[in-house]
C-alpha cells in the first residue's frame, strides 16, 4: 500500500462534491479516473495534494505519514502533503514570463530552497527526458501546447515527488499533439511511478492503468482492471458513460 484514502468528503457550500471516497493506491500502480464532467474527479485529485482541503477523511501514506481532516490539520502537515505529489494541470499553469528551464527550477529553488547548481542539473536532465533538451530557453508562448504540457510534467517531476497526479493532461491539446504527451506519461509508467490520472482518453486508460475508477456524483461507482471496467462494466452508469464517450 502506498496511500490509503478513507472517507474523503468535500462540499463547496451546499454542493456535496466528494461523498466519502475510499481508495487504496499501491506502490507503482497507475490509477485512472474516468467519469462525467462535474463528478468530482478533479476535486479528488486536488484533495490528494492539499490544493483543496477536504471536510473529512484520512490520508495514510506507506511511511506512516497520516493526515486526518476530521481534526485540526497544521500548515506543516499540509506542506508535507503537497510535497508528496507532483500535479500536472489541464491548462499547464506555466509562468508565462519564465523560460521552460526557469519554470522547472522554480519549485526546487524557491519553495524547496535547494542548491542552484544541483537544481539546474536536475532540471536539465528532466527536460531532456521529456524531449525538450533543445527548448529549455524558450518561453511558453514559443512552445506548442504539447511542449508546454511536457514542461508542466517536468516541473512536477522536479520537486522529486513520490506520486504523480495528472488532471486531464491532454484535454486542452490539439489531437495531433496528444500522442507525445501520452508517450511521456507511458514512459513514466514504465519507470515504475505511482500515478493517478484523470482522463477522457479511454484507450490510453486501457493501455496504461492497473486500475480504472469510474466516478459519478462524488462517488466511486465502479473500479477494477481496465479490461473489466471499460469492456464489461457491472454498473449501468459506467456502461452508459463509456458508450457516450466512445
Ligand atoms: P470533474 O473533474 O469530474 O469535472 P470537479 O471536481 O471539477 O469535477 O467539480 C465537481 C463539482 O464541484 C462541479 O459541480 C464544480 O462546479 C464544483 N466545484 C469545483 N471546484 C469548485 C470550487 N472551487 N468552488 C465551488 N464549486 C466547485
Amino acid at each position: 500500500m502506498f496511500l490509503s484514502v478513507k472517507g474523503l468528503t468535500k462540499a463547496f457550500g451546499e454542493l456535496q462534491v466528494l461523498n466519502s471516497i475510499d481508495l487504496t493506491i499501491d506502490e507503482g500502480n497507475i490509477i485512472t479516473i474516468i467519469g462525467p464532467s462535474g463528478s468530482g474527479k478533479t476535486t479528488l485529485l486536488r484533495c490528494l495534494n492539499a490544493l483543496e482541503i477536504p471536510d473529512q477523511g484520512v490520508l495514510s501514506f506507506h511511511d506512516g505519514f497520516e493526515v486526518n481532516f476530521g481534526q485540526k490539520v497544521s500548515k506543516k502537515q499540509l506542506s508535507k502533503l503537497s510535497r508528496k505529489a507532483g500535479m500536472v494541470f489541464q491548462s499547464y499553469n506555466l509562468f508565462p514570463h519564465k523560460t521552460a528551464l526557469e519554470n522547472v527550477t522554480e519549485g526546487p529553488l524557491i519553495v524547496q530552497k535547494r542548491k542552484r547548481d544541483e537544481v539546474l542539473q536536475l532540471a536539465k536532465s528532466i527536460l531532456n527526458k521529456v524531449g525538450l533538451g533543445d527548448k529549455m530557453d524558450l518561453y511558453p508562448h514559443q512552445l506548442s501546447g504539447g511542449q508546454q504540457q511536457r514542461v508542466g510534467i517536468a516541473r512536477a517531476l522536479a520537486i522529486e515527488p513520490e506520486l504523480m497526479l495528472f488532471d486531464e493532461p491532454t484535454s486542452a491539446l490539439d489531437p495531433e499533439l496528444v500522442g507525445d504527451v501520452l508517450q511521456v506519461i507511458k514512459d513514466l509508467a514504465n519507470e515504475g511511478w505511482t500515478m493517478v490520472i484523470v482522463t477522457h482518453e479511454l484507450k490510453f486508460a486501457e493501455q496504461v492503468s492497473d486500475t480504472v475508477i469510474f466516478m459519478d456524483h462524488g462517488q466511486i461507482v465502479e473500479q477494477g482492471h481496465p479490461s473489466q471496467v471499460l469492456k464489461s462494466p457491472t454498473q449501468e452508469r459506467t456502461s452508459k458513460f463509456i458508450k457516450r464517450v466512445i
